[in-house]
């Protein structure tokens, strides 16, 4: 484990030095020079600690997690277990004795999990929901899911949406205190929006609910990118749901935080069936990785990134980045709760997306160019470009500079 953080007051030369050795910890990056991939909001690259940590479990302790009483099953429920902590550690869980952590596949597995498994259990004839109706189509199906098996049972509930400011997609705080009622029981809310790359200040939706309704977060694009602090004065949230594989763990990874008492809420009859092992030891190390190279600085570098890139298209009529990022560059003295994250999306003027995403490709470009999954959204056109702390910003020079001759 190579990664070490660079001193506090470094100069942004340091920084740069910091990211280049944590770059050549990417094989495969470093493997295909020639390419840039700039999709780690789909599925994130791997250091070589995380393939170290596969090949060392499955050479040392495969086995089956929570049950068997010879060393490898004892070796693999330990780790399971260490992981479960780690994850908590990572979300700096104040209160890790009694919240709880369950594995998935991925966040829109966590969010089903909570839909299906706890909310249906918790909302009785005449409650309402408030979700999003603009974010990823996972953080809205498993909600509008839950409403119709409760209606099968007799139970009607009403699912609300979250307001979002109409420019920029963002909670609209003012609008929010007008939709919360006395029936009001949950509320489904994105950290980081998928194409926007807002981070959507959700401290506030807190605020305006009180400290009873239960939130569910959906971190998929913030766990693995910033640091995170759940509890009061922090994300005062009940669930956090996110993808390992986002945060450099293997596909199929995942997981959702319960905070306190709403773990046993969640799952009150613990473990059943074979958990994804392999895919929880990938995210033991690469939670572990991200720790080493600090979240603060990923950060740092992937917003960086990003305005570095909506600074360049600024100048080009021919393209329009779309919602809060426009304003990234400009506006560096908004509040860091309300700062612009590591994705950027745009539309040319002319080119059709797939079209844009396929020129992209002869050059070297990995970007996404098809469906992004966000509901209630004309995607029409849009590519979305997402950065990761493995990318250097002599990629998204090249990228600005090859989008400057598609006008
Ligand atoms: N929510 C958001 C905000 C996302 O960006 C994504 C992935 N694009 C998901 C949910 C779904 O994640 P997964 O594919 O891991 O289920």
């Amino acid at each position: 484990m190579s990664a070490r953080q660079p001193p506090a007051g470094r100069r942004p030369e340091e920084l740069r030095r910091w990211q280049r050795e944590l770059r050549r910890q990417f094989p495969i990056l470093t493997a295909h020079p020639e390419l840039a991939y700039l999709d780690s909001a789909a599925t994130a690259q791997k250091p070589q600690a995380v393939l170290d940590a596969v090949t060392a479990y499955l050479t040392t302790a495969n086995a089956n997690a929570g049950r068997g009483t010879y060393p490898w099953a004892n070796e693999t429920t330990r780790m399971v277990e260490r992981t479960r902590l780690r994850v908590k550690e990572f979300l700096g869980d104040p209160d890790p004795d009694r919240s709880a952590v369950h594995f998935t596949s991925g966040t829109t597995e966590g969010l089903r999990t909570v839909a299906r498994d706890w909310l249906t259990a918790f909302l009785t004839d005449g409650d309402e929901i408030l979700v999003p109706f603009t974010d990823h189509r996972a953080n809205l199906d498993p909600w509008l899911e839950a409403q119709a098996l409760l209606a099968a049972r007799g139970v009607r509930v009403r699912v609300r949406a979250l307001p979002v400011q109409p420019e920029s997609f963002d909670y609209d705080h003012r609008a929010l205190a007008a939709v919360v009622g006395p029936r009001t029981r949950f509320v489904a809310a994105t950290h980081v929006h998928h194409v926007y790359g807002a981070d959507m200040n959700v401290q506030r939706i807190r605020a305006a609910v009180g400290p009873d309704v239960p939130i569910c977060l959906d971190a998929a694009q913030s766990v693995g990118h910033l640091p995170i602090r759940v509890g009061p004065g922090g994300l005062d949230v009940d669930f956090v749901v996110f993808s390992g594989h986002k945060a450099l763990a293997l596909p199929g990874t995942g997981a959702v935080w319960a905070r306190g008492a709403r773990g046993p809420e969640l799952r009150p009859g613990g473990w059943s069936g074979t958990p994804n092992t392999v895919g929880i030891a990938s995210l033991e190390a690469a939670l572990g990785w991200l720790d080493a190279a600090g979240l603060d600085r990923v950060a740092e570098w992937t917003t960086a990134l990003a305005t570095r890139l909506t600074d360049r298209l600024r100048h080009l009529p021919a393209y329009e980045v779309l919602g809060c990022q426009a304003s990234l560059g400009a506006d560096t003295a908004l509040p860091p709760q309300q700062r612009r994250r590591g994705i950027v999306s745009l539309r040319h003027r002319d080119i059709p997306s797939d079209d844009l995403g396929f020129v992209l490709f002869s050059h070297g470009f990995m970007v996404r160019a098809d469906s992004l999954c966000q509901a209630g959204a004309d995607e029409r056109g849009v590519v979305r470009i997402s950065p990761h702390v493995y990318t250097s910003e002599e990629e998204i020079d090249r990228l600005a500079t090859v989008l400057a001759t598609l006008t």
